[in-house]
């Protein structure tokens, strides 16, 4: 149980003005004495902060905040009467999967579940799905991909991958929907039919197997990979660090503690290595995108410098129009902009580095809530949000789909 391995037991989640971090006596040193968690880092004055605290800290962490009048109000009191109620979920749904042996894809599933449900797509749809497996994590686990095709050879293909963070559990489960229902809609819907008539798609669903277990069987709010750190106590690399874009610059940390901790060198991290080297050796992938949460935003290039990249005009209308596809099923709204000026600056993302390799339509989601429940999203809400972002999806699909470069 994560209440007794963890001692979760009575945290909250406060939240914070942006200012918090700004105060120069917070700093490093007090976020690490609190063992703060951020789930949302301070960055623009629009966005909150939000930000886990353990038990042991909440009263210094209030004397802090209430010392220096910064406002704050509770988002989550007991953050284990949430993670109960997941657990509970999750036992109930996997009871119903059992006797009717069927994925169930409103419910969130461990990584053998998901691995699983890789094999009966492409059993169910092989004229169109295949899997592929494009490498292991440092823990040994498969990392597998789904390609969707209807033929050719090498054709031009969009990249998508999930749960490059393991706690952000909503992308990998929109992800499994997704998966579904581009193959389930190949020569139903006209949109997906003559996208795969041209183009090949690639899915990565769980980009980091890993840490995805262990947000199952240790520790729910767990991030980063599971590689174990030389001179180093802690363990793990904020993937989304570790990419050949700006490594090492603003936005990433050196201390292996940290839950943004870089790595030792780019692509350090073989579950990032791995979709470098495949989108490589592919040669003609022209869509990157990638699933995270939350926020709900949708970014493109460039985070690891603050300046504009050449197709601005080009990815800020894209992202708009899917911005307004994702707003059109329930009302949901996205914040479109460059990573730099929509959250922070940032070092070593995905869709830096996919934009600089020549991947021009890079983009990266944070998908819902707006951190009512952060990443413990109940997964009565999967399906909307799965169904909501694919629409923004298949915007920027189509376009790559009428775009070619
Ligand atoms: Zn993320």
């Amino acid at each position: 149980m994560l209440l007794e391995l963890l001692n979760l037991g009575e945290m909250s989640v406060y939240r914070a003005l942006a200012k918090l971090l700004a105060e120069p006596t917070f700093s490093q040193q007090i976020h690490f004495s609190f063992q703060l968690d951020f789930w949302l880092r301070p960055s623009t004055p629009a966005l909150p902060v939000d930000v886990r605290i353990p038990f042991h800290s909440q009263q210094a962490v209030k004397v802090f905040l209430e010392s220096n009048n910064i406002e704050y109000s509770i988002l989550i009191e007991d953050l284990q009467v949430v993670l109960d109620e997941e657990k509970q979920d999750m036992a109930l749904s996997q009871q119903r999967e059992r006797s009717s042996s069927t994925f169930n894809y409103g419910t969130y599933h461990s990584l053998a579940a998901i691995y699983e449900e890789l094999d009966n797509l492409a059993h169910e749809y092989s004229s169109i799905v295949s899997k592929l497996t494009i490498g292991e994590s440092y823990e040994k686990r498969p990392l597998y991909v789904l390609k969707f095709s209807t033929g050719g050879t090498n054709r031009p293909a969009i990249w998508i991958d999930a749960g490059i963070h393991s706690r952000e559990w909503v992308t990998q489960a929109s992800a499994m929907w997704i998966a579904r229902k581009i193959a389930s809609d190949y020569g139903s819907d006209p949109s997906i039919t003559s996208l795969l008539n041209k183009m090949d798609i690639f899915l990565l669903a769980v980009t980091n197997p890993d840490g995805y277990e262990f947000t199952h069987t240790k520790n729910r709010m767990w991030r980063k990979t599971r590689s174990k750190n030389q001179g180093s106590l802690c363990i793990g690399v904020d993937p989304n660090r570790n990419w050949d874009a700006g490594f090492g610059g603003p936005g990433a940390s050196s201390n292996p503690c940290s839950d943004s901790y870089r790595g030792p060198s780019a692509n350090s991290e073989v579950e990032v290595r791995s979709v470098v080297d495949f989108i490589k050796n592919h040669g003609n992938v022209v869509a990157f995108l990638t699933l995270h949460s939350y926020s709900q935003l949708l970014m493109y290039p460039y985070g690891y410098k603050c300046t504009k990249p050449a197709d601005y005009a080009e990815l800020d209308s894209v992202g708009k129009a899917a911005a307004n596809s994702i707003r059109s099923l329930y009302g949901t709204t996205f914040k479109v902009g460059s990573i730099c000026s929509t959250i922070y600056q940032a070092s070593g993302g995905s869709i830096d580095w996919s934009y600089d390799y020549g991947i021009k339509y890079s983009f990266a989601f944070e998908l819902r809530d707006t951190g009512n429940y952060g990443f413990l999203l109940p997964a009565s809400q999967i399906i909307p949000t799965a169904e909501e972002t694919w629409l923004g999806l298949k915007t920027i699909m189509e376009h790559v789909r009428d775009n070619p470069y």
